[in-house]
């Protein structure tokens, strides 16, 4: 928090030093030239600002760089996030194979086994905080350090965190009465639809279904639970949900894939505090490990392939 400010006040001097620079450059030119001063002289409000917000980005870029050089010197490349031992992650435990509660009322699945794991590598406790889905984001670099949550990489989302490389691909799915005979994006038209609030089976029925009715839900589950009692038409919620939730209610509902409505493919990252360039390149190369040694590939036959 506090370097930023220093960062933005730092660049913001430098920007009035080249303002007054181009003001000079300006005013000289300004002698020889028939343009009226004053139509000038805004076009070099106009020129000052846009140099101002480039100054002020490379100003940031520039002190990351110094930053991660830095650490690199003193022979460890450790993130601040990390210094005092103790790695804080966020997740939604309603999203089983990646995250559910377990029966002693502890957070397990997929993505929780994966983070400790990368915990263990880089030597940090692991902490796990339980909320909901749509706070995550918001709550990277205040109540979390990083989130984990089966969380699609998407460019919006990008605009406020980083992501570290891609650990999983995945689609959405659409969740349907047994006996629904729905099979093509046109089937989907005027649909009532169950989502989870803020995800990217939300984006999709709000975004690209015509026509559709969006009911939002905290938990994936009360989404189908309202499928099975004909309140929505269908939920559309990704893959392994939807294949966990399709054989929990066997024989009620069916999930079918995606791409048969032209949903397209997915990739799920961990989200990371924007700008933490040592606290992804430690997590990146834990998740290496992670692949390299067999680990992950373990995770995978126990939490996902087990359903
Ligand atoms: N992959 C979806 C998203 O990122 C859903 C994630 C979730 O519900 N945990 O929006």
């Amino acid at each position: 928090m506090k370097k930023s400010v220093v960062a933005r006040l730092f660049a913001m001097s430098l920007a009035a030093v080249m303002t007054m620079g181009l003001l000079t450059a300006c005013g000289g030119g300004n002698a020889a030239s028939t343009e009226p001063a004053d139509t000038k002289e805004a076009d070099t409000q106009v020129e000052a600002e846009a140099e101002e917000s480039k100054t002020e980005e490379s100003t940031e870029a520039a002190e990351a760089e110094t930053e991660s050089a830095g650490t690199e010197e003193a022979g460890a490349e450790v993130s601040e996030a990390l210094a005092d031992g103790v790695l804080t992650v966020g997740t939604n435990a309603e999203f089983p194979p990646f995250e559910y509660v377990d029966d002693n009322g502890e957070p397990d699945g997929f993505d929780i086994a994966l983070i400790k794991a990368i915990g263990e590598k880089l030597g940090v406790e692991v902490t796990v905080e339980n909320m909901e889905f749509a706070s995550l984001v918001s709550s990277i670099g205040s109540k979390i350090d990083v989130s984990i949550a089966g969380m699609t990489v998407t460019d919006e989302r990008k605009e406020s965190v980083d992501f570290s490389e891609p650990y999983y691909e995945a689609v959405q799915y659409v969740i349907l009465p047994a006996d629904s005979e729905a099979a093509t994006a046109a089937d989907l038209t005027g649909m009532t639809i169950g989502v989870q609030l803020g995800t990217t089976g939300d984006f999709i029925a709000t975004d690209d279904v015509e026509g559709s009715v969006v009911q939002q839900y905290n938990k994936g589950v009360d989404a189908v639970n309202d499928l099975i009692n004909g309140r929505v038409d269908c939920v559309i919620i990704d893959k392994n949900p939807a294949l966990v939730f399709e054989s929990k209610f066997e024989g009620q509902i069916k999930a079918v894939d995606g791409a048969q409505f032209e949903f397209g493919a997915e990739e799920y990252a961990i989200a990371l505090p924007k700008g933490d360039t040592a606290l992804a390149a430690q997590i990146n190369s834990a998740l290496e490990e992670i692949k390299a040694d067999g680990t992950f590939d373990e995770l995978v036959k126990t939490y996902i392939e087990q359903e």
